[in-house]
């Protein structure tokens, strides 16, 4: 069993209850056979939900691992500078590896040379982003977390614990927002799930498909050549995804959030580490849970 969900992000009874809930074949259908009309609740250390028919099926939940999103912002930023059309999708961005905006320094593992926005998703370059936010104002972006309903619970009867800012506290810079490490903005697992479930279905209604093409490659390149390449190596789900790793005092958390198959989403899913990179620990995570979930041996 994972280590990443532990009794400080997913109560013991829950805990036990999707143990009981495995044990009791609710979670784990005969093999060859897709879960349809069953309970949609990974046991650990990942949430997910079917996308039956366009539509998704089963539960936001739990919503009581929350934190800093780090990289996962970039999909709302790149929704932002899309849909205000503040930037192109095929602008080159240089990245050298480092860059000193107002004082601040930021940093990439390496240089990422000229990227594009898909590219820049794809490799989760904080250099693109940081010189993208230079004309994405911290009003506009939380507009479009808002669009994602970050700033919503994921369902009354499974309140998620979240923190949101409100709008009079918007004193960070657009960078610390965009790469998710401003501490007033704190999503849940759930509400990012719901986020993932929204770009897979394309379902918030206004945006262009053009946005939906920008994101949806972008996520599919994360796992082909970008962060999340270690996630479906022999590409047997064709899985689009997106990593966040952020620091927690001298060490790493992490996420990775997706959906598979690309051509028609089928299921989406959210999954977090509490300690480790996203390279180091969610990734191999996810990758051992697409290896023993339900659908492996389809
Ligand atoms: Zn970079």
């Amino acid at each position: 069993m994972h280590d990443y969900f532990t009794s400080s992000s997913l109560s013991r009874r829950d805990f036990l209850k999707g143990i009981a809930l495995a044990a009791a074949g609710l979670l784990l259908p005969s093999v060859g056979r897709w879960p349809e009309g069953q309970a949609v609740e990974s046991v650990s250390p990942f949430w997910w939900c079917e996308l039956r028919d366009g539509k998704p099926h089963g539960a936001d939940h739990p919503g009581n691992c929350f934190g800093l999103p780090g990289s996962l912002m970039k999909l709302v930023a790149a929704t932002a500078l899309l849909e205000e059309r503040l930037l192109s999708p095929n602008q080159l961005l240089e990245c050298r590896g480092t860059l000193r905006i107002k004082g601040q320094l930021y940093r990439c593992q390496h240089p990422h040379g000229k990227v594009n926005m898909r590219q820049a998703l794809a490799g989760s370059c904080n250099i693109y982003f940081v010189q993208a936010a230079e004309v994405l104002s911290t009003r506009r972006f939380l507009q479009y977390a808002e669009a994602f309903q970050l700033n919503r619970p994921t369902g009354p009867s499974r309140e998620s614990a979240y923190l949101f800012p409100s709008r009079t506290a918007l004193a960070h810079p657009s960078q610390l927002y965009v790469l998710g490490l401003a501490k007033p903005m704190q999503p849940s697992a759930a509400q990012l799930l719901r986020m993932t479930r929204h770009i897979a279905l394309r379902d918030i209604h206004g945006f262009r498909p053009a946005t939906w093409r920008i994101l949806q490659s972008g996520m599919r390149s994360a796992v082909t050549q970008g962060t999340a390449r270690q996630l479906d190596p022999q590409n047997r789900w064709r899985v689009a995804a997106k990593t966040g790793t952020t620091p927690s005092g001298e060490f790493y958390q992490s996420w990775v959030l997706g959906f598979f198959p690309i051509e028609k989403p089928m299921v989406a899913f959210c999954g977090r580490a509490l300690s480790g990179t996203a390279k180091d620990a969610a990734v191999p995570a996810a990758r051992q849970w697409l290896q023993q979930a339900p659908w492996a041996s389809v």
